[in-house]
């Protein structure tokens, strides 16, 4: 499933060329998770403006040619399986491929096997379908603003484990399993601790080694999504090289302990009983 690094590494390998761009054409293909909420055709002419990230979403708002006055946008998220490419030259779209914004400087194309994704227009990041899909989104995890004290504050309200408050993603946004998994396995805290007695501390090395985590997910994504359709092909690489995820009944990098794997909230969730603690 493409997380917050893959679609930040998307946002970042399209939004240079597609920014001050021209849509020429829109193409709907086969339905997505939801409608696309407005008539195709009322898109072309319009200017593509600074494409943004929020969570898992990428935002491609849309201004008159002529003005520049906002005229709403395009809300994309890739879903379980999609991924958006940049294409010069647009071939005749297969059947998993199945929504084309073609634009002057190329079409953007979404390629989703399970169609799970979305584009869906809305008026306005903050208003619309937009903001209900947004609502309920937690912090981003490089936002200056959030601070360890913010992430107790969000924490404290929960009984769950902290593992299962990552994966909610009403706290903080980028705790996908993968990198969860990591991060906790980083600050060395037990998956299992009750979200509300995480300790300040504690709660600031889980923000360093979230952003540590993230920031390195972010670097590999550069250099392995080349042509940026393989959107697995980063969470691949990261794997690699990753302390607990996917490595049940090998030694701890540190420590040596056969890492262990348990469930919870029917998610697989990887851990070093002895480097991580209550
Ligand atoms: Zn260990």
């Amino acid at each position: 499933m493409p997380e917050l690094p893959e679609v930040e590494v998307t946002r970042r390998s399209v939004a240079p060329r597609l920014e001050g761009s021209i849509v020429r054409a829109v193409r709907v293909g086969a339905a997505l998770r939801w409608p696309l909420g407005v008539e195709p055709q009322s898109l072309v002419g319009l200017r593509v403006g600074t494409l943004q990230r929020r969570g898992k979403y990428i935002w491609l708002p849309l201004l008159d040619a002529g003005t520049g006055a906002p005229q709403g946008g395009l809300l994309l998220h890739l879903g379980m399986s999609g991924s958006l490419a940049l294409l010069e030259q647009a071939h005749a779209p297969t059947k998993h491929e199945h929504f084309d914004l073609a634009t002057d400087a190329g079409t953007l194309r979404l390629t989703d096997p399970r169609r799970f994704g979305a584009v869906v227009w809305s008026p306005a990041l903050d208003a619309g379908m937009a903001a209900r899909l947004l609502a309920r989104l937690g912090c981003e995890p490089f936002d200056p603003a959030l601070t360890a004290a913010r992430l107790r504050e969000g924490f404290s309200r929960r009984s769950v484990p902290i593992k299962t408050a990552l994966l909610a993603g009403d706290i903080v946004v980028g705790a996908g399993n993968i990198y969860a998994c990591e991060a906790l396995y980083e600050a060395g805290i037990d998956p299992r601790t009750p979200a509300n007695t995480l300790s300040l501390a504690r709660c600031e090395k889980l923000l360093q080694a979230l952003r540590r985590i993230l920031g390195r997910a972010l670097e590999l994504g550069g250099s392995t999504l080349r042509d940026f359709r393989d959107a697995h092909g980063m969470s691949g690489a990261f794997q690699h090289e990753a302390g607990v995820y996917g490595r049940e009944g090998q030694d701890c990098r540190r420590c040596g302990t056969p890492v262990q794997r348990l469930v919870q909230a029917q998610r697989s969730t990887f851990f070093c009983p002895r480097c991580q603690r209550r």
